[in-house]
């Protein structure tokens, strides 16, 4: 049976990312992907296709890049060809950009209606371009750089103008036919994010791109796009997700990764439940947690782990999970699937577990 979710998907249409191995699907019955942004000088094609591998490794599905300068734009067929996910041009400011992504292979554009000066008289040659090449283009409407008309109609980057100016955009693009599109309203604020991205939901059918923007340090970044993502993906809004850290984007990866597993929205892979440990622990439950997490890093299936701390909640939890130890007076009772298999010694507890981890996802056929 497939994992229970909170909510049914919203009804959108489907665009897809192209790529030569791993093309992607945003919207429709498409999985929830995950994406990030390369923080290399996208000119430094070696560290940019160097750091979108890493990210492709952390489970990274789209990847998007700036182009700010001329010199980005010259960059992007290389990139655009050796990545092995789909790449986005996130164009400012500039439309020729837009054209050189396109003509440079990359997956999608981005573009942000109220930066790009003289954008609307382009819409049509744009359209026209996007639509012969087949690519999408994201409208990724940002507070911070909401169109100015819009800005003293509201007053500020209230929900109603971040979704007036994205729908708006989208209104240009309609008139030349092109439908190719998906929709972000990022604001630093996960309240005002959340209305948006709900009255956006409300308003059209296209595909949503999910956001906070500057959302801070990782703590509180992840807190954020968490409580944000949370809301809407719970009541079945969100087509793709991008949390964003001032952190190294791998992070950012792990975390939207994180976001869609629990809410099963993507297969759960490794899960480690640790208990918080209390005044009733007879080990030391957070070096336990933390060493059973080093140990099992990297392993990819779907496995729940029980790390406890005594013989109180331990047997349940430990019995509950597919493997587990229940802690108490210097030994570690081990459960496989429910059943008591062995009592070792408190030193041996982290090397039974990694072992016996490694041994079942042999059995399970993965790595
Ligand atoms: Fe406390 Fe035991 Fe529960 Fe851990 S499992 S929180 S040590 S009661």
């Amino acid at each position: 049976l497939p994992a229970p979710v909170l909510a049914p998907r919203r009804v959108s249409r489907k665009i897809t990312l192209r790529h030569h191995s791993h093309p992607v699907e945003v919207g429709g019955d498409a999985p929830i992907s995950v994406q990030s942004m390369t923080t290399t000088r996208t000119d430094d094609v070696n560290a940019t296709l160097q750091q979108i591998a890493e990210l492709t490794a952390a489970g990274c599905q789209v990847v998007r890049v700036a182009v700010p300068s001329q010199d980005d734009a010259d960059a992007l067929p290389q990139i655009a060809r050796k990545s092995g996910i789909p790449v986005i041009a996130d164009i400012h400011f500039q439309p020729k950009y837009v054209f050189a992504a396109i003509d440079a292979g990359c997956a999608g554009v981005r573009v942000n209606p109220g930066n790009i000066k003289q954008f609307d008289d382009k819409v049509g040659e744009i359209a026209r371009a996007a639509k012969d090449a087949g690519i999408p283009i994201r409208i990724g409407v940002n507070a911070g750089s909401l169109d100015k008309r819009l800005l003293e109609k509201y007053g500020k980057a209230t929900p109603e103008a971040l979704v007036e100016s994205a729908l708006w955009e989208c209104s240009l693009f309609e008139e030349h036919d092109f439908r190719d599109i998906k929709i972000s309203v990022k604001h630093n604020d996960p309240v005002v994010m959340v209305t948006a991205y709900r009255l956006l939901a409300a308003q059209c059918d296209y595909p949503l791109h999910l956001g906070v923007t500057e959302a801070g340090p990782a703590f509180q970044g992840t807190i954020k796009s968490s409580v944000a993502f949370g809301a809407l993906l719970s009541q079945g809004i969100g087509d793709t997700i991008r949390v964003s850290l001032s952190a190294p984007p791998v992070e950012e990866v792990k975390v939207g990764n994180q976001i869609l597993e629990s809410l099963n929205l993507r297969k759960r892979g490794l899960e480690i439940v640790s208990c918080p440990s209390c005044g009733r622990a007879q080990v030391d439950v957070y070096t336990l947690a933390e060493q059973v997490t080093a140990g099992l890093e990297g392993l990819t299936v779907p496995l729940r782990v029980a790390v406890m701390g005594c013989v109180v909640n331990g047997p349940g939890e430990a019995r509950e999970a597919d493997l587990g130890v229940a802690s108490g007076n210097g030994k570690g009772q081990i459960f496989k699937r429910g059943e008591v298999v062995m009592t070792v010694p408190e030193s041996q507890i982290v090397e039974t577990l990694v072992e016996m981890a490694l041994e079942m996802a042999e059995e399970m056929g993965v790595d």
